[in-house]
């Protein structure tokens, strides 16, 4: 009898319905693990959410319409940003520290975390590239408790993928040494000017850091990251841990841990976009440029928008492909490249800062692209069921000719605004009024970054 009591309070136990933990953890991008309701409950105590049971057939017993509406769901999630003003940095400098200690040959990850870890480290570097067209990114290993710069501090996405595709010089081994890898990330970024967003980003795949002995310690190199300004973003495949949690809260950076390596992946591109900047522009200023604006400081809790500063930038002059010249940058001879519009000298690729005389050098479309995240579409409205039947609206998507569903045939008990998903398939532009589909939505905020209704 007291062993079927047992049995029974078991299989309460593991019955109890409810929101799964992991979901709520993957929104909170994992740093909050157990502060939510479910404290004390942990990820694999919860009921796993069957994919199954979510999707549910419509009338017709197909599951076709249940398909789409997780994917919609899933890329709204995605389009949906904020809409808040923010002053952001467009030229970033970031280091990524990698750690290639033993445990990146970890098999959690699938075939081990070093393959995973250096396939989307090549996807992220593209795409962060593509956002950041006036950024620049420098690699920093850290193994056998020292810690190397495998690709300087630079702006070509190409010589960074070449060396990240080289996986005999990246072999993992010993332990790592977070100290040495800030140490060097801090040097290698003090000659760049305060105007910039100086970040680091930390993939981190051990429990534990092996720093030397010495008078200095992690946390005089926490102190100096503090005042340089560098903000530090630690990613852990292992668990959490304190030393990395302060790092990144004193720096102003975020602290995540991976549930798994789709989430992982998450994390890494939540990076991405250009971070609101908390510079203050009471330093001198880039290059003997003066802060013509003194008044700037930053975006203020007071709400007040931020005066811009000024900072001198050139336009190269193109080389046509002729004869091979000697570049400033490599001291290499190379056809093609760049004139540096102050002093002449040859460069290989824009955007850089110029070898000689230390001018900014940037291409004008690197510069538009860069204005996207400064002015970005506004996002679309959801269209709920009522105006559409109400009014006479158009009959197809404004970007791609598309029909939309006919509005009389949604059931409107069924048809309500779900996660951001309307029901009518239609999503609305506030300026323009313009109607778009749930594709056109994604293409115009993700990809083109200019309403086309708006544009005419
Ligand atoms: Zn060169
Ligand atoms: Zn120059
Ligand atoms: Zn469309
Ligand atoms: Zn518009």
């Amino acid at each position: 009898m007291s062993a079927d009591l047992v049995d029974d309070d078991f299989i309460d136990d593991d019955d109890i319905p409810g929101p799964s933990t992991r979901g709520k953890k993957g929104g909170a991008s994992g740093s909050k693990s157990g502060k939510g309701k479910d404290a004390g409950r942990h990820a694999w105590e919860g009921e796993f959410k069957k994919s199954w049971d979510i999707v549910q057939e419509d009338e017709k017993g197909s599951l076709e319409s249940a398909v789409e509406s997780l994917l919609a769901r899933g890329r709204r999630k995605r389009a949906l940003m904020a809409d808040t003003p923010l002053r952001r940095s467009i030229i970033r400098h970031m280091f990524i520290i990698l750690d290639l200690s033993e445990s990146m040959m970890d098999k959690d990850f699938r075939p081990t975390r070093f393959e995973v870890i250096l396939g989307y480290l090549r996807s992220y570097v593209v795409e962060w590239f593509d956002q950041n067209p006036l950024g620049q990114i420098g690699i920093i290993i850290m193994r056998d408790r020292l810690s190397e710069v495998l690709v300087p501090m630079g702006g070509n996405p190409q010589e960074i993928l070449s060396v990240l595709s080289d996986k005999r010089r990246l072999e993992p081994s010993g332990e790592p040494s977070l100290q040495n890898g800030l140490v060097m990330a801090k040097g290698g970024m003090s000659h760049l000017p305060t105007t910039s967003s100086l970040e680091t980003l930390i993939i981190f795949s051990s429990i534990s850091t092996a720093d030397p002995d010495g008078p200095v310690t992690i946390h005089n190199v926490l102190e100096e990251l503090v005042t340089n300004k560098i903000r530090t973003t630690i990613l852990s495949l292992a668990g959490e841990i304190k030393i990395c949690r302060q790092i990144t809260e004193r720096t102003g950076g975020k602290f995540g841990v991976s549930l798994d390596q789709d989430h992982f992946k998450d994390l890494m591109w939540e990076t991405i976009p250009p971070p609101a900047t908390t510079i203050q522009s009471h330093t001198p200023i880039t290059m003997g440029v003066k802060n013509a604006l003194s008044s700037a400081n930053g975006l203020q809790k007071g709400g007040k928008t931020p005066v811009g500063d000024l900072m001198v930038m050139g336009f190269p002059i193109q080389l046509p492909l002729g004869g091979e010249t000697l570049c400033s940058c490599h001291g290499l001879l190379k056809k093609g490249g760049y004139l540096c519009p102050r002093c002449s000298s040859k460069l290989c690729d824009v955007p850089t800062d110029c070898e000689v005389c230390g001018l900014m050098v940037v291409s004008s479309p690197h510069l538009a692209r860069s204005f996207w995240f400064l002015f970005p579409v506004a996002n679309y409205g959801v269209l709920p069921i009522e105006d559409v039947m109400n009014s006479s609206t158009s009959e197809t998507c404004f970007g791609c000719d598309v029909e939309f569903p006919d509005a009389s045939t949604i059931d409107e008990g069924v048809a309500q605004v779900e996660d951001g998903v309307s029901p009518t398939g239609r999503y609305r532009c506030a300026k323009c009024s313009n109607d778009f589909c749930a594709d056109c939505d994604l293409y115009i905020h993700d990809t083109l970054h200019t309403c086309p209704g708006c544009a005419q």
